[in-house]
This record gives C-alpha cells, structure tokens and sequence, in this order.
C-alpha cells in the first residue's frame, strides 16, 4: 500500500516517505506545496475503506483533534480525502517518538520528567475538555528536535458527556499493555484511566520494559486488573524509592487510590525526582532473581560465598559466649508447624483473594494467566455464556506494526458483568476475619488443653507480676538484668481478649498495660532513643503500623492503605520505620518503610519471594531479613542486605525454617530462630552466616528472641509450660527462667537502662 501513494501529490501534499504505521493507519512525511513546509500524513489504508469502525476512529480523530489546542498536542492542519482514501495533516514531528527513543533502554530520571512535564498539563487539558485519550503510549508521544514531547493519536478517544459523566464502551478498545483495569473490563471510564497509561508509560520509561509482558493480548489485559505490578527497581536497580513510589501510585488498581490528575501526578514525580533525599543511606538495589509476574515460583536462593564481613566497631563488650554446639545440619525437610510465632502471613492475604474471588476467578489464577486464558475464556463461553448470547469473539486488528504483541491496539469484548475481572480487593464491608490471631489463640488453647501440657500451678495470679504467687525470684545467673520490657500481652478487652502492648519493668515488676483496644496489637520495639514505641495493630481490619510514646500516650497510625504491613523496626536515627509490606497481595512481602510521621512510604527492597522481619544493623550498614516462598513456610532463610550497594547474600542455606534475625547490640552477630526436630529453637551466627550454634532449645517452641541492650540477656517467648509466656537467660544460654505467667510474645527492651 506504501508504494501506491510514494511519490504521488494528493490535495497539495507531496507524499515523501513512510515515517511509521500503526494500528490502523499509515503516516506519511510530506511537502505542503502551499506553505513549503513538512507535514506528516495520515492516510486510512484501502483496506480498511469498508470498515466502518475505522472510517469512524478516523473521524473521530479530525473532530476530536480539531477541538484542542494546547501546546503539546500535535496539532492537526487539515484532513481530506484522496481517492476515497481519507487522511488527516498533522505538524511534522522530526525525533520520532517515546517509544523509538525506548529502544535505547531504560530513561534517565531527569529526561523521564522533562517528557512528563510537557504531557501531563496536555491530558489534563484534554480531560478539561471533556476528552479521554484511552490510548496512550510512548508511540502516542512525538518529539521534535528541541526535545519537546506532544501527545498525539486521538483516533480512539472519546469524548464524556459534558457533564463531566464516565464513559462507558461496548467492547474494549486499546492498547493491552497500557491500560487500566477499567478500560480493561469495559467499565465506565474517566480521566483516572489516562493517567494509569501515564503510569504504565513511567513504569517503561524508568525500567526499559512494561510492568505487564504476556503472550497474549488478552492475558495483559487481565494481569492489569488482577496482577500487582512489580516493583520497577527490580528491572532497573537506579531507579529511586521515591521515584518508585510515585510510579506504583500511578498504577493502582483502583482510580480512587491513584493520582486524580497528570498534575497532581507531575508535582509528585518533580518531588521524587528532584529531591531524592535518601538515595545515599538507602540501598541501591541489585537486580534479584527472576521477575514475579504471575505465577511465583518459589525461589531457590544459593548461599552465597562467607565472604569475610567488616566487623563493626565494638561499642560493648561482648558477654562471654560457652563453647558453641554444633549445629545439626538435617538435611531432612520439617512439616510446618502450627505456627504461633511465625504464622504464614501470605497465607491470610492469599484467603482474603479466595474469599472474594469467583470460581472462574480462582481458576484463572489457578495458574493459567499465561496463553491458555484465551481457550479457557473459549470453552467457558461454550459452555455457558454464549447460549445467553451475552459474549461477542474476540477480535484483535488485524494490522500490527510492533513486534511485541503486547503493544498492539486491540479491541475486544470483555466478558459481562464482574465474572471473570473481579479486582481481588479485601472486602471492607465485612468485618475482617483475623486469621492469624485466630490461629494463635487455636493453638493455644490446643495446647493449654493438651493433659501433658497443663500447667501444675494453679495458684492465683500477682496483678502486678502477671506471675502466679509473687515476683519470680531470678537466679544467680540472671541477678544482674536490669531494665524495661516490652511485649504483647495477652489481656482483657471490652469484646474478650486481645493482645496488647504491656510494659514491664524488670526491677520492680510493675507491669503497666500501654494499649487497649478489641483488635491485636502486638510487635512493640522501642525507637533508640528510647522515647517512642512502634508497633503493629489490626484496628483497621489489616495489619498496619502505629507508634505511640512510651507511657502509650500520642498513638499515631503511620501506615494506611488496603494491605498488610507488618513487624516494623526503627532506623539507628530513629527517623524511619522498616517494615514488611504485602503491597503486591498475594502474600510475596516486600520490605518497605516509611518516616515516622508516616511520609515517604518507600519500598527497601523487593523480589519474587516473601521477606520479612527486617531490623537494622546497629550502624545501618545492613538490613538482615527473612526470606522464603510466599507458599512455604518450613523453609525460610536469614539474608543480609548492604544497605550501600544493595548487595544481598544468604546467610542461612539449609531445609529448616530461620526466621525473625536480628543484630546483637553490637552488630557482631544475629540472633534469629530456627528449628531443631521441627520445633522453634534460638540460634546465633557471625553476621557473615558462620560459626551458627544453637543457643537455647527446650522442649517447647521458643521464639521471639532479643537482647538487652547491654547484650548480656535475651528475652524470649516459649510455650514450654503450655501456653506462650516470657523468658529471660543469659546470651550465653544459660539460666533460662520464665518470668510470666499470664501470655506473653514478642518481647523487645527499651534502650538505655
Ligand atoms: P501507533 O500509535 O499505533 O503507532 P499512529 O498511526 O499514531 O500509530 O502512528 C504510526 C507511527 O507514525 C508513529 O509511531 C510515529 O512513528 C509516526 N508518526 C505519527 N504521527 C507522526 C507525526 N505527526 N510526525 C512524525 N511521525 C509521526
Ligand atoms: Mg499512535
């Protein structure tokens, strides 16, 4: 078709050469003989002459175009028809587009915001109007040679009602790799749709590549309304936090929870971009392991080389440590447990997407986002639907320029109603089932039932204490613990019990309760100076994070939003709460956190797997966390994050579960859990993963280990008398006691004394 108009003259246009084609029409450079001046024309291809859809989307363009004038939209000149053939004259933009300049890869930051300054006042020009772009994409932004960016191709946009009402659409229209999950599932549209192009367009512009790549058309379109977008980090390790979290705002799944308009979306980016406070303190992150896009296959992580690690600075001595044990490497693999102190967090989220998912829904995910989605749509549309005549086939267009098929303009009828696209969203409206505490209080009460486990002791409680009888009376080895506990304690509240934050104080044994509230409150770990205490809290109906001062006074929500944010610990300056954060739902945490006053919701560090627990390293050097398969809870590993490079290394590499890690007062080794004969165990190892050595196993699950601040004493949780309570022993091991005797977990000093 392109030789039929190459050197032709048409309404005083001398058509020169093809400068691109699209998904329906075909440009051309050209010489207007009036003015002498280069224009690009667009020309409707012959075949496509008796398809009305197109003559419209033709149409469409000239009338929608002709409206608008901004200074970076291409403007159109004039339009007409040759032969039958119409075309439209727009200004001839001489660097090609967003996408030819893709090619080379990945933006940098400073080009990225200079092209969005420019686009993003032109769409909130064009939704002011009263129009929707519906297919914007880098090959839909033109340069010329000045690096000025124009928005161009409005061949599909539509116009609202005036009103400033949605749009709705028979049938979906578009570009599968661009668009929102409404325009995805025919839904009515507003200007919030444009902007997750925009979003989807930062995504490629920071990373080199689309947050959702597929086989089909079809099964992007569906991995926009199902599938969380990756972290772009994980494509390009230079792109900031900041800038990250700007761009995965831009792609939420629900317009409510993006940027309301390019503006606002603009100011935020400018933010990110020219004032990237962090960068120098936080990690610069590494490529990890494979992209998590659909199905998360469960990483293998290979232990990496006991490099030497740079011992720290020793500000305290360290107690003496007994001849270490050897430590029993099994290789044999042990059953989960019926986790209180590591419950499987993916596991809840993951119920949370059942609960609300249809059959169909559940099916599509069960493994099948791939290639098969088409067939699988097929054959359910034999089965029933079509006999209500409610689906119409599938039709792709027929011309496509791009290699990638994930590019190509597509339009398609989505399936009716909410069947197959239902967004997994946890349900607000019904009260949240808190599974985990649910599954804590399950096994106590198993436990507490169980005849060999009943307690011997029935004598009356000390309120004070919490213990039966009196103060314990610590033994010789444990005379000299001094200082302030923290821990979740399980208390009265006004519907039943709950835990809640309690304080206690090691010397007078006077317990102070700081939280009181239906919901679990649980987790607290004191900020370094002592003055604050973090911890996580259900009041939300999902796990989010909260500080409040030490007396329990000033209790401030600092994270809010629809997913799970869990066990937060504090940066050695005290500004920054790290944390785990299910942002992606499907139960792979990524490591995030966020500034005190809740700004600057950031992500740390990300990866197909799940991780979790992270606690900073005494001098922020490193981040040790653990990891492991969102769907495996019997083996996780302890990883080691340089927060300077980035740089993450295994540190335990073995089929037990080492969970909960953290750094000795004075950074020379980490404390963690493991497990010995399936059952929780407290190790230590060298912060380079060598000389691991158990330190402390009874015949019940111990968990939750952590030093006083001096690092002479370890507080911990065990079930070893029935139900969960505190212990303290030396680093050294020895001379555990138990100190409670009314339920207790997570205990953490306060810092200090
Ligand atoms: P698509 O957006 O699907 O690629 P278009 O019909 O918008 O299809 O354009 C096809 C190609 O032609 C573009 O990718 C671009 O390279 C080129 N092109 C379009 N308009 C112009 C223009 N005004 N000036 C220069 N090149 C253009
Ligand atoms: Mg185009």
């Amino acid at each position: 078709m392109a030789d039929e108009l190459l050197g032709k003259t048409l309404g005083g246009y001398e058509i020169q050469r093809l400068l691109g084609q699209g998904g329906m029409a075909k440009v051309y450079l050209a010489r207007q003989q009036s003015m002498n001046r280069q224009v690009a024309l667009k020309v409707l291809p012959r075949q496509y002459l008796n398809d009305d859809t197109y003559l419209q989307r033709f149409e469409r363009e000239v009338r929608i175009v002709s409206q608008l004038e901004h200074r970076h939209i291409v403007p159109v000149y004039d339009y007409g028809e040759y032969e039958g053939l119409p075309y439209i004259v727009m200004r001839y933009m001489p660097a090609g587009s967003v996408d030819d300049l893709l090619r080379g890869g990945a933006l940098p930051p400073e080009r990225l915001l200079h092209i969005l300054a420019q686009v993003a006042p032109a769409l909130d020009y064009a939704h002011s109007r009263e129009v929707l772009h519906r297919d914007l994409k880098p090959s839909n932004v033109l340069m010329d040679d000045d690096g000025g960016a124009f928005i161009t191709d409005f061949g599909i946009a539509r116009l609202t009602d005036g009103q400033g009402a949605n749009i709705t659409t028979q049938g979906v229209v578009g570009t599968p790799s661009y668009m929102s999950p409404e325009q995805a599932q025919g839904r009515p549209l507003d200007g919030r749709s444009d902007l997750y192009s925009l979003g989807v367009m930062l995504f490629e512009m920071a990373t080199g590549r689309r947050p959702f790549e597929n086989d089909t058309p079809y099964s992007i379109a569906v991995m926009q309304v199902t599938t969380p977008p990756p972290s772009p980090r994980v494509y390009n390790p230079r792109v900031s936090l900041p800038l990250e979290q700007v761009i995965l705002k831009a792609l939420r799944k629900q317009p409510a929870e993006r940027y309301q308009s390019a503006g606002d979306l603009l100011d935020a980016l400018k933010q990110a971009i020219e004032r990237p406070l962090s960068q120098d303190t936080e990690p610069n992150i590494k490529k990890p392991s494979p992209p998590m896009i659909v199905q998360a296959q469960p990483v293998i992580i290979q232990a990496a080389p006991a490099q030497p690690v740079q011992p720290l600075q020793s500000a305290v001595q360290p107690a003496p440590v007994r001849a270490p044990q050897v430590y029993q490497t099994s290789a044999q693999r042990m059953t989960p447990l019926p986790s209180v102190a590591l419950p499987s967090y993916g596991l809840r989220s993951r119920i949370r997407q059942k609960r609300q998912s249809s059959p169909l829904f559940a099916l599509l995910l069960g493994g099948t986002l791939g290639c098969g989605l088409l067939v699988i749509l097929g054959i359910l549309v034999l089965v029933g639907l079509s006999a209500a005549g409610l689906l119409n086939p599938i039709t792709a267009t027929a011309t496509v320029r791009e290699t990638t098929v994930s590019s190509r303009l597509v339009t398609f009828t989505p399936p009716p109603g909410e069947i197959v696209l239902a967004t997994p969203r946890p349900d607000q409206s019904t009260a949240p089932v808190n599974l985990t505490a649910e599954a804590l209080r399950g096994t106590l009460a198993a436990r507490a039932t169980s005849p060999a486990q009943v307690s011997p002791t029935p004598a009356p409680v000390n309120e004070a204490t919490g213990l039966a009888g009196a103060a314990p009376v610590l033994g010789s080895g444990l005379a000299e613990v001094r200082g302030t506990l923290l821990f979740a304690g399980m208390r009265q509240s006004d519907s039943g019990t709950s835990f809640e934050i309690v304080r206690l104080d090691l010397a007078t044994w006077q317990e102070t309760r700081l939280t009181q509230h239906p919901a679990d409150d649980s987790y607290p770990l004191a900020s370094p100076d002592g003055q604050w205490i973090a911890f996580q809290s259900e009041r939300d109906g999902d796990f989010e994070i909260f500080i409040m001062d030490v007396t329990g006074g000033r209790v401030t929500q600092v994270t809010d939003n629809n997913y799970v944010d869990r066990l937060p610990a504090w940066s050695p300056d005290g500004e920054w709460l790290i944390f785990s954060s299910d942002v992606r739902e499907d139960g792979n945490f990524d490591l995030y956190r966020v500034q005190r006053d809740g700004r600057n919701y950031q992500p740390v560090y990300s990866s197909a797997s799940r991780k979790s627990h992270p606690r900073y390293s005494p001098d922020g050097r490193y981040v040790v966390f653990t990891d492991g398969a969102a769907n495996d809870s019997a083996t996780w590993e302890i990883m080691l994050l340089e927060t300077q490079t980035g740089a993450v290394r295994a540190l335990t590499d073995n089929n037990r579960r080492d969970a909960s890690p953290l750094f000795s007062p004075d950074g020379r080794s980490i404390l963690y859990i493991t497990q010995v004969n399936s059952s929780n165990a407290i190790a230590v190892m060298n912060i380079d993963g060598t000389e691991a050595r158990i330190l402390y196993n009874s015949s019940g699950s111990d968990w939750a280990a952590s030093y006083s601040p001096d690092g002479r004493f370890i507080a911990f949780s065990s079930n070893l008398t029935g139900a969960d309570q505190l212990y303290l022993m030396t680093a050294a091991g020895t001379d555990a006691q138990q100190i409670t005797s009314t339920r207790g977990g997570y205990p953490s000093w306060l810092p200090g004394q």
